[in-house]
């Protein structure tokens, strides 16, 4: 337990939601507010990229509700969701709407919150540690060094429906930054990797998938942009993908394989 008086924490009051990021999946990378809020919850609502361990940490007596697909159902609809947090709070409950990496990066923690203000629910957004971010680190990638690139494109590979969103620029994509990353892109791949070097991209840059991000099933595949489409065909999501000269730092950088060389028998 933390000390939340210590820590000058805020009450989390009944009748209110908290927007909270889970972060990418190592508990060990919950904020103290995300962990303050998981011990204070009437209710937490999550998403299916939440870790176990992560909602293993919820009160006691916490209704733990699942917001994600179940058993090929098709997932609530955001409108569904919304409404749900909504209603849990007009019924007096501290509302935890739990989801993985930071609420708004990809998350349709946007959505949501304007949905809460609209209804006049009071909440709070509890930044977390983007996948993009805590993964690149779990695989020894520096998201930026002074040496490669000074700027960094956080990209989604998936509108809903599955398809590439639309009204991206690719070439203005292409030369934007040395520095690509990639979310839920593994299914559209191949068009990305096309679009990329059509804007000028070397099929030689380097690119690392990390999967399962640090998680123990956490994996990194490296390849090189020609060869990405094939070498990725079997890594298994959740996974980002980093395109850029930083890819090539992991040799020297790779801490986790370290760890686990020293802990191997
Ligand atoms: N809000 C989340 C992103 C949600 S979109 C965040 O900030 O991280 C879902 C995508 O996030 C996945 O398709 C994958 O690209 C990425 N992702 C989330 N968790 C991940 C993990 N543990 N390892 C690798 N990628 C992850």
């Amino acid at each position: 337990m933390i000390d939340s008086a210590r820590l000058g924490l805020p009450e989390f009051a009944p009748g209110s939601v908290w927007l909270v990021g889970a972060g990418p999946g190592d508990p060990g990378l919950l904020s103290a507010l995300a962990l303050h809020a998981l011990g204070r919850a009437d209710s937490v609502v999550f998403d299916a990229l939440v870790d176990p361990r992560t909602l293993a940490l919820a009160r006691p007596g916490a209704a733990l509700d699942y917001a994600g697909k179940r058993g090929g159902r098709p997932s609530p609809s955001q409108p569904d969701i919304s409404a749900r947090l909504i209603r849990l709070a007009k019924e007096g409950r501290r509302v935890l709407r739990l989801k993985g990496g930071d609420p708004c990066v990809f998350g349709r923690g946007g959505e949501e919150a304007l949905a809460l203000a609209a209804a006049g629910v009071p909440f709070r957004i509890v930044p977390g540690i983007t996948a993009g971010i805590g993964g690149l680190a779990y695989a020894g990638i520096p998201l930026t060094h002074r040496d490669t690139n000074s700027a960094v494109t956080f990209l989604t590979g998936c509108h809903s429906g599955g398809s590439l969103p639309e009204g991206l620029d690719w070439p203005a994509i292409a030369r934007g930054a040395p520095v690509l990353v990639l979310y839920m892109a593994l299914k559209q791949l191949p068009n990305i990797v096309a679009h990329l070097i059509a804007g000028g991209r070397s099929a030689e840059e380097p690119v690392a998938v990390i999967s399962k991000a640090t998680s123990p099933q956490q994996r990194v595949l490296i390849s090189t942009l020609g060869a990405l489409a094939q070498d990725a065909a079997l890594v298994e999501p959740p996974a980002v993908t980093v395109i850029g000269e930083v890819v090539r730092f992991r040799e020297a950088l790779d801490w986790v394989g370290a760890l686990d060389e020293t802990l191997a028998p």
